[in-house]
């Protein structure tokens, strides 16, 4: 029978919970299970894909095309495996589900109501993941906080299917112990409440993770115990770390796995986190450093949307320097500060490389464009993802190819060379303003030509890469472009769309139409950036 382990969030959000169901889903896969995870989040949008990153982060493409939480982009990391639609729910998908079946007849007369049919629905969507996954353990993080309306209907969907089969499932509660600064010391009461909350809605969690600052401490786990209605050794510690692939490694060591498989009533399994453990100490002991400029525009809320927003480009640049044994040190650069003051560009010659990702709309193109002409004109390593590579076939069209005011029909419709212009099937997409799920989305194939840094990377002549976008490269301008030197490097195998652009003559200058970085895995390095990084490092 398969299980099922829920994972829901006490006192506050932002505590890691997404990494905790990541982590022990990656305990549990190496003890030898099929693992899964689902996010559900709590929100109406039917997707992320329609929401600001500065609100919500990256939206996270799967190889089928869903615009997904960034969790998702952590299970994916953490399980290696390829996660699809199916394992990610907001309230608003399960509603529409709902909603359209009553319009089909599907609940044969009956009232619909919102319990249980809304329940029963999150249920089916579960058990579609496990079936689609063959997996032995369904890890469902839901999304907010226990105690707030929008996710009550999740946790009502957790209690149904533990009364339904009370040997299968688990919940458990990752909870935040604070330090107040004018006391020092370690408070427990807010769990107690989290844990009360949690009991009001009928369920009783199996374990406790307690998040702070430090670890948990003998009489407090105690005082949780027993406050909680818990034995001692279900709550469990889970300090801050400095890296959060650390995170299977501690959790291990408080025996985790172990003690959730004997509450299931499974065999107990040896530990082998081998490969995992091996990747920490690396991540501990770097020989060199390289440091790398990523050029950007989401700088409106701070510093932490920053690295929320470009969350697996991050952790690719990280896996790549950590294959070559080197610290990352990732800087973040304005782009709009090269376009009040050009010369400033200048800056960029102190990094080992810059990336540009995607974006969208015209805020800060000018400066990316400036930034990537000083990468080709200075030798300095460019990765472009998307509109990073975009920009580079604009910087090429103006400066090399000499037209002036190339640009893309995104930013400037009036363009004398729109190098990069809409696809023709996005036109009525937009004029029908159907935004949500209907850019070019998900994997596709790319053929790689010969000879290419790109070809040499991947080793194969064909990929799969995931796509989110409106805009390609105008094929009318491909052979001028082609004349003055681009490189283009990878083809849809139809030959209709450039994926892959590069300069002769550089260390490294790649751009991808693709987001190669939702591909990335820690112990699986993706090779673009691998390669990227090789570079900086020369
Ligand atoms: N704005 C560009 C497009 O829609 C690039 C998108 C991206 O970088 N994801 O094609």
């Amino acid at each position: 029978m398969p299980k099922y382990i829920f994972i829901v969030g006490g006192v506050m959000s932002g505590v890691g919970k997404g990494a905790a169901t990541a982590s022990i889903g990656r305990i549990l896969k190496s003890k030898g299970f099929a693992v899964t995870a689902i996010k559900i989040d709590p929100y109406i949008n039917v997707d992320a894909g329609t929401m600001n990153p500065t609100e919500h982060g990256e939206v996270f493409v799967t190889d089928d095309g869903d615009e997904t939480d960034q969790d998702i982009g952590n299970y994916e990391r953490f399980l290696d495996v390829d996660i699809t639609s199916v394992n990610y729910m907001t309230t608003g998908r399960v509603y529409q589900t709902v909603i359209n079946k009553e319009r089909n007849l599907e609940y044969g007369g009956k009232t619909v109501e919102v319990v249980p049919h809304v329940p029963e629905e999150v249920i089916r969507r579960i058990k579609a993941a496990q079936r689609q996954a063959k997996a032995d353990f369904v890890m469902i993080e839901i999304g907010g906080t226990v105690g707030e309306y929008q996710n009550v209907l999740f946790l009502e969907a957790a209690r149904m299917m533990r009364l339904q089969q009370p040997k299968d499932v688990q919940v458990i509660l990752v909870s935040y112990l604070p330090i107040p600064s004018g006391l020092g010391e370690m408070k427990t009461k807010p769990t107690q409440y989290a844990a009360r909350t949690l009991n009001s809605a009928g369920i009783q969690p199996d374990f406790i993770l307690c998040r702070g600052e430090k670890p948990l401490d003998e009489p407090r786990k105690r005082k949780l115990s027993v406050s909680c209605n818990m034995r001692e050794e279900d709550v469990i510690s889970a300090p801050d770390v400095a890296s959060i692939y650390e995170i299977p490694i501690n959790f291990e060591n408080e025996g985790i796995g172990n003690k959730i498989l004997k509450k299931f009533g499974m065999r107990t399994k040896s530990k082998d986190l081998h490969d995992w453990r091996r990747l920490v100490e690396g991540i501990k002991k770097p020989a060199k450093k390289v440091k790398i400029g990523i050029v950007g525009k989401y700088f409106s809320s701070g510093d932490f949307t920053l690295a929320d927003a470009y969350l697996s480009v991050i952790e690719a640049l990280k896996h790549a320097a950590w294959f070559h044994k080197a610290k990352p040190v990732l800087e973040w650069i304005n782009a709009e500060e090269f376009e009040k003051n050009p010369s400033a560009v200048k800056k960029l010659g102190a990094y080992d490389g810059i990336l540009i990702p995607g974006g969208f709309g015209s805020r800060g193109v000018e400066g990316k464009v400036n930034a990537i002409r000083y990468c080709r004109e200075k030798k300095i390593p460019y990765l472009g993802l998307c509109y990073g590579m975009q920009l580079a076939v604009i910087e090429f069209a103006r400066n090399v190819s000499g037209m002036k005011r190339a640009n893309t029909t995104e930013v400037d419709p009036g363009s004398p060379y729109p190098v990069i212009h809409i696809m023709p099937e996005q036109e009525a997409v937009v004029r029908a303003k159907k935004f949500g799920g209907s850019m070019r989305l998900g994997a596709y194939p790319c053929v790689l030509a010969k000879a290419t840094t790109a070809r040499r990377a991947y080793a194969a002549p064909e990929i799969s890469e995931r796509h989110r976008h409106r805009y390609e490269v105008n094929n009318a301008y491909r052979e001028r472009l082609r004349e003055a030197g681009l490189v283009i490097a990878g083809t849809s195998p139809d030959g209709l769309l450039v994926e892959i652009i590069e300069l002769k003559d550089h260390p490294f200058f790649v751009g991808t139409q693709f987001h190669p970085e939702f591909r990335s895995r820690p112990l699986r390095p993706h090779p673009l950036f691998r390669e990227f990084v090789r570079a900086c490092l020369k």
